[in-house]
């Protein structure tokens, strides 16, 4: 018959805590980061019809022209 000690029962209980709030962490960090990097993100365009130079929010290579509708592509420096 085996014999569970206290020690035994409370290291569990302590790791099963660490590893609760190590997961509860990883998530919100990962998912925080997700938010952040999508309102970061901020690329200029200039239109090659009308001339308008705009920004856009995100990780997007192509825009619309607020005036004109036409699809431009980010500006690289
Ligand atoms: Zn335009």
């Amino acid at each position: 018959m085996h014999v569970i000690s206290v020690s035994f029962l409370f290291m569990v209980y302590i790791l099963g805590g660490m590893t609760a709030i190590l997961g509860l962490w990883l998530y919100y960090d990962r998912r925080d980061r997700i938010l952040c990097d999508r309102q970061r993100f901020r690329h200029v365009y200039r239109c090659i019809k009308c001339g308008r130079l705009y920004e856009r929010r995100g990780q997007r290579e192509v825009a619309p022209c607020p005036d004109c509708d036409y699809a431009n592509d980010r500006l690289r420096f």
